[in-house]
């Protein structure tokens, strides 16, 4: 018997096996069962079979994006639920993901409690940032703090500063976990400085921006810095309640009814610092 001649599907599998089209070669059998049923068009068929791996190829740009940009997680707006925290204005969020403050190089300061939703929105504008072909850049402020004075220790400082310059956005995560030492802050400033007008900064904190001089150690300089990152900038203030312990309300409502069913009712319980906490 003479060897059988390939098939048109199996001509088409080598064909993609040699462009190098994965996402395309593993979607090809579906595409062509709906064809050969008459579900789906000539056109049509065409069409998903290069969706199948423009789909794939951006999927895997983005993984290697993440990477490079360290982002510690692929947040998106779409998971973010807006009816759980109503100090957040969806124009204002929405408006910010067109990504034109980084454009226009201004800053995006996220501020409220934990567990509100901050590094969440910040994550997604980097996800968007990302997906959008710009260079980000993620750390928390004590990893960014450690890295430059390891570079001022080993004589790199200048180098490492013009590469954290180079990003177009890059987000400093955890402002006020950590009280900074001197240099510390004083590295940070420089950094802030180089990057003002020059790119766009998205900073978290669960500090307002009165207590920043507690968290850099230095009233002055603290204001200086706030004076250049809130001259072009967005601030988003959450107040609301931590979505980490959305579960543990929601379990508590429903092992505690009577707890819960009069809530509006009370007065609003007066806010503790941590500062009268420690004082008592
Ligand atoms: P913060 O940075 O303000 O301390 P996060 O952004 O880390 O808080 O939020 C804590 C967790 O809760 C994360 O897993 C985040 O994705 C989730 N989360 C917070 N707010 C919301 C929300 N409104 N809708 C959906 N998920 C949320
Ligand atoms: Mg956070």
């Amino acid at each position: 018997m003479p060897p059988s001649l390939p098939s048109l599907r199996d001509r088409i599998r080598a064909q993609l096996a040699d462009l190098k089209m994965p996402g395309s070669l593993e979607a090809l059998d579906d595409i062509l069962r709906q064809a050969d049923s008459g579900a789906l068009a000539a056109g049509p068929a065409i069409e998903q079979v290069l969706g199948a791996h423009i789909a794939l190829r951006n999927a895997r740009r983005l993984e290697t994006a993440r990477r490079a940009s360290r982002l510690p997680a692929l947040k998106t707006l779409a998971d973010f639920d807006y009816s759980f925290q109503p100090s957040v204005r969806r124009e204002q969020i929405e408006s910010l993901h067109t990504l034109s403050f980084i454009e226009r190089k201004e800053n995006v300061v996220f501020l409220g409690p934990p567990g509100v939703g901050k590094t969440h929105l910040a994550l997604s504008l980097a996800v968007a940032a990302v997906t959008g072909g710009r260079r980000v850049y993620y750390t928390t402020l004590a990893e960014l703090v450690t890295s430059l004075e390891e570079a001022q220790a080993q004589g790199r400082l200048a180098h490492r500063l013009r590469t954290l310059v180079f990003p177009s956005l890059m987000l400093v995560d955890e402002i006020g976990y950590l009280p900074l030492s001197r240099t510390g802050a004083m590295l940070f400033f420089q950094l802030m400085s180089r990057r003002y007008e020059v790119a766009s900064t998205i900073l978290t904190s669960n500090k307002g921006f009165d207590e920043w001089g507690e968290v850099f150690g230095d009233d002055v300089m603290a204001a200086a810095l706030i004076d250049r990152l809130v001259h072009h900038c967005h601030i988003v203030n959450i107040r609301g309640n931590s979505y980490r312990m959305k579960h543990h309300a929601e379990l508590h409502a429903a092992l505690h009814p009577r707890d819960h069913e009069r809530e509006s009712d009370r007065p609003a319980k007066s806010k503790t610092s941590r500062r009268e906490v420690a004082a008592r």
